[in-house]
């Protein structure tokens, strides 16, 4: 197969931002270590640096932490930080990964004074090792239960002081009894443009690219405002570079490269498409559910919730309504649809009389006329 089929037919995978194994090399080596290497979400750093010299300070474990965000953010490297800042072992698991009790206790009963144990997905963790959990969190305890039947009987045994950091795309899944056993507590949003073009750059130095601003800038807006689809982007466009110029990265090769993977200007990909489009042709515009949604174009609901929505909301797109999903004007607008008058007009009159109103109340004292 030469190049360029190969890099059509690998085209749709680009900006799902979950990891996949040919990531893991490019991931490593642009895994930032320490604050000092970590771009952007200021105010989280700013509150996890206060927690971690305090907890030095006090010689005790740092508080347990909740990271939240859609995937790609920095969630586990942010926990691997804590760990180095904190100078300790950083232990890595998952939800799903715990089956068992057994597994649990194998974990917990290994760890060292302080360390962090990091498990992703926490909302995939089942009830039953929940349980566990709270006395492991609260007094650094474990319950085992020795033996099985009528003879079976429970020992407490006591385990090292340490921190939990979960992180998880979808916190509204995690029981609260579980939440509220976290007293650090943080949401990770989306970057904006300029951190996101700052982390182009860096991992450009650390994989000796030559790549000159305006190519970074194209790669950023493409993005997502998700460092782990930047950096893969980057690495999609350096292939082009390598083929078809010279090996630089400029705003020409960088925009004509994301093109040719059907990524257009705001970062929206075919799938991002197909929602925006079946809400629109499809539904009238909505509203219509996310279980719809997904049958209507063969994706997992999961991964419509957790990777394309988000970002659709985000940049306005789509609305969440009791009823369902709707498609905005600034979606029709995007895709150069003309939006059905009707819905235009009821929209947009609204809006319009809202704002009249409050204007006129301020002008008029409260006699407000009104406009329909
Ligand atoms: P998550 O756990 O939220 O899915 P990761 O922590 O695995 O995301 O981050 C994915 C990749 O993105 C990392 O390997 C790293 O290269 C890059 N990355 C994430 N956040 C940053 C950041 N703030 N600065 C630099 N690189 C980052």
């Amino acid at each position: 197969m030469d190049y360029q089929e190969n890099y059509q037919e690998n085209k749709e995978d680009y900006i799902n931002p979950r990891l996949k194994s040919e990531d893991n090399e490019l991931d490593k080596s642009l895994r930032p270590k320490f604050f000092s290497d970590f771009i952007g979400q200021e105010k989280i750093v700013e509150n996890l640096k206060v927690f971690i010299d305090s907890a030095k300070k006090r010689n005790q474990p740092l508080d347990h932490v909740i990271l939240s965000g859609p995937p790609g953010l920095g969630k586990t490297c942010l926990a691997e930080i804590i760990a180095n800042e904190l100078g300790v072992n950083f232990k890595i698991t998952s939800g799903p990964a715990i089956e068992r009790a057994g597994d649990l206790a194998a974990i917990l009963t290994n760890l060292e004074k302080f360390d962090v144990l990091f498990i992703d997905e926490m909302h995939r963790l089942n009830r039953v090792i929940e349980e566990i959990l709270y006395p492991a969190m609260e007094d650094f305890k474990l319950d085992i239960i020795i033996g099985k039947g009528p003879s079976a009987r429970s020992i407490r045994i006591d385990i090292a002081p340490f921190t939990i950091i979960g992180a998880t795309t979808r916190i509204g899944l995690i029981a609260p009894p579980l939440r509220d056993r976290f007293g650090v507590n943080l949401r990770l949003d989306y970057y904006d443009i300029e951190s996101i073009k700052k982390i182009i750059i860096r991992s450009a130095k650390i994989l000796n690219l030559d790549i000159d601003d305006e190519g970074a800038n194209a790669i950023a807006q493409r993005s997502r405002g998700t460092p782990r689809i930047a950096n893969r982007l980057l690495k999609r466009v350096r292939d082009y570079a390598l083929i078809s110029g010279d090996g630089k990265i400029t705003e020409k090769i960088a925009k004509q490269s994301l093109q040719k993977l059907d990524i257009d200007t705001m970062g929206l990909d075919v799938i991002d498409k197909k929602i925006l489009t079946t809400i629109i042709h499809k539904f009238n515009g909505g509203p219509v559910g996310v279980g719809t949604i997904a049958v209507s174009i063969g994706e997992e609901i999961d991964t419509i919730e957790d990777v394309y929505e988000p970002y659709l909301l985000q940049l306005g797109f789509i609305k969440r309504t009791p009823k369902g999903r709707v498609a905005t004007a600034l979606a029709y607008k995007h895709l150069n649809i003309n939006m059905p008058l009707g819905l235009f007009d009821l929209n947009n009159l609204n809006n319009l009389n809202n704002s009249l109103n409050s204007k006129n109340n301020i002008e008029n004292n409260g006699q407000k006329p009104k406009l329909f």
